[in-house]
């Protein structure tokens, strides 16, 4: 009797036995199978093992049927999968649904509708015929439909034979297209050219020269023009107006319009193959190497010639990145290179563009360079040879919810070595573990210490607020120091970006009678005043409420706001240079579909002069026209209690300070803060990531944090206060008698309700020298041990296994 360990898309176990009747033949891990779970429900699950090891105690239900003639998860995939479950204690099936799309994972629930976009159906079966018609009378069908309108349970080969097609698609909640990007192009609008009329404009001869070479004639995207013979935007502007070029947008989704720049144009500097030369040195004997190179040193263009190499030798390549945000821009970048070969992946796309990655990449077709976030570690590669992690110490490449609360960044690692791939970790900032990882010889470093072109770092001066407060010196949010050069650089028709760390007007608003301030019904937080719509909104759980002009317990009409956001200073800068264009991009002005890259477009295409954003502007972001970078307000980042906020602001300064005058001129930033003494402000100042580091990795040698002790945070969670303190302190109890003062806790969080829970803290500690996957299976049997007890059935633990 044959039989299969099945993953099925549920916390609590890892795998379920169901047998496998003679008629279907060969079946192996990888394979997805049809089985009954629950009363009448059915569901696809995954093979992970097959075996005739008889389960005991139960009676074994059979498979109902098999849906694929091939894994269509491999070896590599599936031992992830393992690996993820194992570290980041949960179940295979919650791995399975990260790592899933829904095409994947059918089961009753599951919607199918018609694909309004494809109705050929002119070469469809019988069997196909049926579904089709059904579901243009009712709109759409479950499995279970799908089944009584075929009359057999033989329906798979029937559903993804449509769905492979694209014919009919599975019904997503979330079903956003993603808006292909618009690119700005440059093109001649004659053939013949007299240069008669433009006598002394050597620069603007030399555009129109390069324009004629160009072959075949054509378009050529106007950032990569400026890039190519380093011409100004307004040398364009004025060969527009003699009308010998033409500027307009156009969308680039086919990929085929995108000018196919040859790889043979790319041409490294010195200090550029040095790095990459060191790169591959560096592969050779170790699996990781990190490259640390400040703002715009041209790693991707090292990333490139990476590529380039892998792509030679038939190798896949995964380029990950934190943000969807960001992608925009590398796409653009490498599609200049790699043409069709660049396929995107991310949670933004839809089930057809995301179907058509999973079925090429499994027959290792058309992509090889794939850029994703993080969700793309998932994909089936068949033969992946190099992993690049962008921007490596960003927060972003850890999911915290739903579980697997892993780190993409760190998976990358492990995913590598079982496909036998290296991994390169890029950043102008690397992670204090990552660093220390070079320094323990786990990886090796490459750096890169000078911008490319030899372009100066930007200078960063320091104003120190506390000293111009004291003196009676500031009359706004904005020292003078800071409006003078904002006015310096609209003056030079130059750029500003103006960085405040919190979004909406205010985040308190308070009574000046009695002090009373307004708090979220469901969580501990005061709601933050948003101007625009007059709301007062908790950014923890989405509620909003009418702006309050009576105090709630005094009844007093004194409210005033306190604090600094970005609305705020939107309006103080509105009102002191009316005539600038100003755009804000945070949370609230991004939300919409596209909102954030329109904002990103416009500022490329310098139809904004200030940017002001929360940190999405400090993002590996390239713009050319910046000079000046402001930041408001350093202090809160600096004193948030957290162990990684120091760290977190040096990333945060350096990153944004680096979006400052990358082409042509060196830029400046200035840094209002009360804390000027500061050293984190001062490496930031120094650009001395070393000074950082050190003084960082000795702060968490002595107090047991990460590179020394690896942490998991359980947070106990339930509807009652008093519950959730109890089971808090009775698990921290248990775990002390194992662990003793490696547990911290239970402390409150800093936000100690959310939607009506209360939480609770514990901290666990592992050093670095013992193992930690023992005390992992200790710490899941303590939690079930808690869930058992009748008073802590409905308490939540969550497991945080290195938690950010
Ligand atoms: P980083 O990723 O290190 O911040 P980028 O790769 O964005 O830096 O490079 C900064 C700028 O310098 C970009 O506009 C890029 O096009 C340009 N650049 C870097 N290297 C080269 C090169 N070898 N040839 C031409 N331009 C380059
Ligand atoms: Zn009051
Ligand atoms: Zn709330």
């Amino acid at each position: 009797m044959i039989f299969v360990d099945v993953i099925l898309p549920f916390p609590l176990s890892d795998t379920y036995t169901f047998e496998v009747p003679d008629s279907f033949t060969s079946i192996e891990p990888g394979f997805r199978v049809v089985v009954q779970f629950g009363k009448k429900k059915i569901y696809t699950a995954i093979v992970f093992k097959v075996h005739n090891i008889q389960p005991e105690g139960y009676i074994v239900k059979p498979i109902i049927d098999v849906v694929d003639f091939k894994p269509i998860i491999n070896q590599n995939q599936l031992r992830l999968w393992e690996w993820m479950s194992a570290y980041y204690c949960c179940s295979l099936g919650e791995v399975m649904n990260v790592a899933l799309p829904s095409f994947l994972k059918l089961s009753s629930e599951t919607i199918f509708v018609i694909n309004s976009e494809n109705l050929s159906f002119s070469e469809l079966t019988d069997q196909e015929y049926l579904i089709f018609e059904a579901l243009q009378l009712s709109d759409k069908l479950n499995l279970k439909q799908i089944a009584s309108i075929l009359n057999t349970k033989n329906i798979f080969p029937v559903i993804n034979g449509l769905l492979n097609r694209k014919l009919i698609e599975v019904k997503e909640e979330l079903n956003e297209k993603f808006k292909p990007k618009i690119v700005r192009f440059v093109s001649l609008t004659r053939d013949e050219i007299d240069f008669t009329s433009l006598k002394n404009a050597k620069k603007q001869i030399e555009v129109l020269n390069y324009l004629r070479k160009l072959t075949p004639k054509t378009k050529i995207p106007l950032s990569l023009l400026i890039s190519e013979i380093s011409c100004s935007y307004s040398s364009l502007k004025s060969l527009e107006l003699k009308g010998f070029i033409k500027i307009f947008s156009q969308e680039i989704n086919r990929i085929e319009e995108c000018n196919d720049k040859s790889s043979s144009t790319l041409k490294l500097s010195k200090d550029q193959s040095r790095a990459f030369n060191q790169i591959n040195e560096g592969f050779i004997d170790k699996d990781v190497v990190l490259l640390h190179g400040v703002t715009a040193s041209g790693k991707t263009e090292i990333y490139i010639k990476l590529i380039q190499d892998a792509l030679s030798k038939n190798k896949q390549v995964l380029y990950l990145l934190p943000e969807i945000a960001l992608t925009a821009q590398i796409i653009n970048r490498l599609r200049m290179y790699f043409g069709d070969k660049v396929g995107v992946y991310h949670s933004k796309y839809n089930n057809h563009e995301r179907l058509e990655i999973w079925s090429d990449l499994s027959k290792s077709k058309r992509f090889s360079v794939i850029i994703g976030t993080r969700s793309s570690l998932f994909l089936p590669f068949q033969n992946l040879g190099l992993i690049i992690v962008d921007e490596e110490h960003e927060n972003s490449f850890k999911q915290y919810n739903p579980s697997p609360r892993y780190n993409a960044r760190d998976c990358s690692v492990v995913l590598a070595k079982f496909c036998n791939a290296k991994v390169l970790f890029g950043s102008a900032t690397p992670s204090i573990e990552s660093y220390y990882n070079v320094k323990n010889n786990k990886y090796k470093l490459v750096e890169l210490h000078s911008r490319y072109n030899d372009i100066k770092l930007p200078e960063v001066e320091i104003v120190d607020l506390k000293y111009l407060k004291h003196r009676k010196l500031l009359k706004s949010n904005f020292s003078d120091q800071l409006l003078d050069q904002i006015s310096l650089a609209l003056e030079n028709q130059e750029q500003v970006i103006i960085f405040q760390n919190r979004r909406g007007f205010a985040p308190v608003s308070i009574c000046q009678d009695c002090g009373w301030t307004a708090q979220c019904k469901s969580c501990d937080v005061s709601l933050t005043y948003h101007k625009h719509s007059n709301l007062l909104k908790c950014h923890y759980c989405g509620y909003s409420h009418a702006q309050i002009s009576t105090c709630q317990s005094c009844a007093s009409q004194e409210i005033s706001v306190k604090g600094i956001g970005t609305e705020k200073i939107e309006e103080e800068l509105s009102s002191l240079f009316p005539k600038a264009r100003i755009k804000r991009m945070d949370l609230d002005t991004t939300s919409r579909k596209n909102s954030h890259q329109e904002i990103i477009s416009n500022f490329e295409n310098r139809n904004i002069d200030i940017l002001i954003g929360t940190q999405m502007v400090t993002k590996g972001l390239d713009f050319d026209n910046v000079s000046i970078v402001g930041v408001i307000n350093a202090d809160n980042m600096l004193n948030f209690p957290d162990f990684r906020s120091h760290e977190r602001s040096f990333d945060l300064l350096v990153q944004v300070s680096g979006r400052a005058g990358r082409k042509e001129k060196q830029g400046k930033v200035i840094i209002q803060t009360y804390s000027a003494d500061h050293e984190i402000i001062n490496a930031v100042k120094e650009s001395d990531f070393l000074k950082m580091y050190n003084s960082q990795l000795s702060e968490r040698r002595l107090f047991n944090y990460p590179p020394f002790y690896k942490l998991i945070q359980i947070t106990v969670s339930h509807r009652s206060s008093a519950t959730t303190n109890q089971a808090a302190r009775d698990l921290a109890i248990a775990l002390r008698k194992s662990f003793g003062e490696n547990v911290l806790g239970p402390e409150y969080p800093v936000v100690s309700r959310v939607k009506n829970k209360y939480l609770k803290n514990i901290l666990l500690k592992i050093d670095n020298k013992s193992s930690s996957a023992k005390v992992k299976v200790h710490l899941l049997d303590l939690v079930k041990w808690l869930n058992q007890q009748s008073s802590y059935k409905s308490v939540r633990v969550i497991i945080d296994v290195d938690p950010i």
